[in-house]
């Protein structure tokens, strides 16, 4: 509704006009109505009359007609002894009659007679009503007049029909014309009562109907408003509510978290409690989300929303401040170890799976806390606290958490600074790739080798692949880099297969960057067909997580690769969405199980079992199970006996640069370990 406008000022206004215009027309038409009836009753009267008079009256008028004889001055007719008998006539023939008064004309116009004399002989020829009768019509008029000479003398304030009323003979032509005036006032007077007391019951009713209905309106204008009014509060309540919330979880946004904890800092400035700010990310959201579908991420953020809300102490309000990434204002702490309190919950509620469409799904946080006043005195230096704390979280394993320190700050700088050197890595020639050994349990020769990738970074040195691939994901930069790798590790295999190790196989992991770029089969055999590798001689790892993303297409890309020639193995094995369905549907070569299976294979009986059921359904399906991360011989022999094809771990040698790597081959080949060839280990 427009602001302003109201329906009852228009209503009012224009219907109270209406009123007067309707009340008066009608006042008008009554009275018109009225008198147009009386006027035509009243004429048809005086014609019956003029008859009867001219009836018994004309043979005396033949000497007043006669009067060309007397000249034109007609006035001495007054003197016609004609006139008193006429008189006399008139007066009985009026008596009791309404009449005032009489006149005769003759067929020039000229007044032959009249009841008052004084008018007898005047020329009325130029009269349009006398016109109209001498022609054989008849014609009348109201008037009003001040003062009037009836035939019974002077009356005042009259209102008069005088009509011209013609006079045939025989043959039907006019013979002269009566004019009669008649009385009309007390009708006029009730015909004006009468209209004005239309004029007022019309008004009265319509008066009536206007309030009633001007009540209505009023009524309805009020429901009216009142509802424009509570839709208008409505809407600013849904726009400051979404101005303030997140939509997906109707968690307070980031900018709400903002105020919020400027409140509560000034609350602890006024009180001189403790005050501290948890961040919670979600570790690999982006993966969940990229292999699970957004449907199922949103659900995780629900989810997550919703346990994070159970577990921080009473009264404090999580909200959502990033994508994956939640708030918590904490009051009124006790210690910092209270702290560390809600953040072990949070932790520990999140140790169990969560059911997401159907699966489980296992989600974990990292945290990072900063406390007032120690960590930043006002929102914004807490905030970056927590931040930098969160992020240390997440490079040191994540699912933990940990406070801000001071050293933290220059941390998140590094890791600024880490992610503009990047972007130039590529073009510098900085990055190099390692290779570590996979080692044939049957034959105890080396048949192949994992190519891993490391940054030689200028200032830094070799930086480890964990703390520069997220980047590289995040920023896109992985499918160039990716397409680097496949070329520089199959143009190695190949040159070390010329020097005489023929059989080598590379396998070169991928990232679900590059499995989803489109281009991945033309960057193999570009790779291929400029290195000169047999196309077996190259093998491709990818996880699981990479895999669940799309399964139609992700088939299509499998077979596509698989026709080209190369293996396909699939890494981490056990850590993922494991869904045996994988096994049976994608064209895949190997198993790599996970380190962390290997590393307590020895002592832990459960994944003892696991492993062997892995073997188990591997050689079913012919499928070949190479084990990772091992490291001591008792993991060795227990992984051989288990029924392993192939071992990869810092037991038989670390990855190494290319030009170490062939020297670790041979020293393996015959009879060395890791332990015992320390001058042949990498420091990574
Ligand atoms: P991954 O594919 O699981 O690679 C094996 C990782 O386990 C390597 O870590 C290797 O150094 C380590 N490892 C091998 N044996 C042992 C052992 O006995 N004990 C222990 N504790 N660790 C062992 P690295 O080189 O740091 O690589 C980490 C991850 O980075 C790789 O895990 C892989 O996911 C990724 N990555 C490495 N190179 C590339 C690459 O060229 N492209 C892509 N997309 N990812 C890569
Ligand atoms: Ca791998
Ligand atoms: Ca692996």
């Amino acid at each position: 509704m427009k602001a302003g406008f109201s329906l009852t000022r228009a209503f009012s206004v224009t219907s109270l006009l209406g009123i007067v215009a309707i009340a008066a027309v009608l006042g008008l038409f009554y009275r018109w109505v009225s008198v147009e009836n009386l006027k035509s009753h009243v004429t048809r009267a005086n014609s019956e009359l003029a008859q009867a008079l001219a009836n018994t009256l004309w043979g005396n008028f033949a000497g007043l007609l006669d009067h060309e004889k007397l000249g034109d001055d007609l006035s001495i007719l007054v003197d016609s002894p004609l006139v008193p008998h006429i008189d006399a006539e008139v007066r009985a023939k009026l008596h009791g009659l309404s009449v005032l008064k009489v006149k005769i004309y003759d067929l020039h116009g000229h007044t032959i007679y009249s009841t008052e004399h004084s008018q007898i002989g005047d020329d009325k020829s130029h009269s349009k009503g006398l016109r109209v009768a001498l022609s054989g019509g008849s014609s009348d008029k109201l008037m009003f007049r001040e003062s009037f000479n009836g035939i019974d003398g002077p009356l005042a304030e009259r209102h008069l029909i005088a009509s011209y009323v013609p006079i045939f003979n025989d043959a039907d032509e006019v013979e002269g014309v009566f004019e009669i005036y008649t009385d009309v006032t007390d009708l006029v007077e009730s015909t004006n009562r009468t209209a004005i007391q239309v004029l007022v019951v019309v008004t009265l009713l319509m008066l009536g109907l206007y309030f009633y209905l001007l009540v209505t309106i009023r009524r309805a204008d009020r429901v009216l408003r009142a509802h424009g009014q509570r839709e208008r509060d409505e809407r600013e309540q849904r726009i400051r509510y979404l101005a303030m919330h997140d939509v997906l979880t109707g968690l307070p946004n980031r900018s709400q978290f903002n105020t919020m904890l400027n409140r509560a800092v000034g609350r602890a400035e006024r009180s001189g409690n403790m005050l501290g700010v948890m961040l919670i990310g979600l570790d690999r959201f982006k993966v969940i989300n990229d292999s699970l579908g957004h449907e199922a991420g949103d659900k995780v953020l629900t989810e997550a929303a919703e346990w994070i809300g159970r577990c921080v102490h009473g009264g404090a309000t999580v909200s959502r401040i990033g994508g994956d990434e939640f708030g918590v204002v904490m009051e009124n702490l006790f210690s910092h170890e209270e702290a560390g309190m809600w953040a072990k919950q949070v932790l520990e509620h999140f140790a169990e799976p969560m059911a997401v469409d159907g699966r489980e799904v296992v989600v974990s946080p990292s945290i990072g806390i900063s406390l007032w006043p120690n960590d930043g005195q006002d929102t914004k230096q807490l905030m970056n606290s927590a931040a930098a704390a969160l992020h240390r979280a997440k490079d040191t394993g994540r699912n933990r958490y940990v406070f801000y320190t001071d050293d933290l700050n220059s941390r998140a700088l590094e890791r600024l600074e880490l992610e503009m050197d990047l972007r130039k890595a590529l073009e510098q020639g900085e990055f190099v790739l390692f290779y570590q050994p996979r080692v044939d349990v049957a034959n105890g020769r080396v048949a192949g080798m994992e190519a891993l990738l490391r940054w030689n970074h200028p200032q830094r040195g070799m930086v480890a692949p964990g703390r520069f691939i997220p980047m590289l994901e995040e920023s896109g930069l992985i499918v160039p880099v990716g397409e680097w790798v496949l070329r520089e590790a199959c143009r190695q295999c190949q040159a070390w297969r010329e020097a005489g190790y023929a059989g080598l196989r590379v396998s070169v992991n991928l990232s679900l960057g590059q499995f989803r770029d489109g281009d991945l089969p033309e960057s193999v055999a570009t790779a291929l067909s400029e290195s000169g590798l047999p196309a077996a001689n190259l093998e491709l790892e990818l996880t699981e997580s990479t895999l669940a993303e799309d399964t139609s297409s992700a088939g299509q890309l499998l077979r596509k690769l698989k026709a080209k020639g190369v293996s396909i193995s699939l890494d981490d094995f056990g850590t993922g969405y494991s869904s045996l369905s994988y096994l049976m549907h994608y064209p895949i070569d190997r198993l790599k199980i996970d380190r962390s299976f290997v590393r307590d294979i020895v002592s832990n009986h459960e994944h003892e079992a696991l492993t062997k059921a892995i073997v188990l359904m591997g050689n079913s399906l012919d499928i070949g199970v190479v084990a990772e991360g091992v490291e001591q011989r008792e993991q060795l022999e227990m992984l051989a006996a288990l029924g392993c094809d192939e071992i990869q771990g810092f037991y038989y040698s670390r990855p190494q640069p290319a030009n170490k790597f062939l020297s670790v081959v041979a020293g393996i080949e015959e009879g060395w370990v890791e332990g015992e060839t320390e001058e042949l280990q990498a420091t990574l």
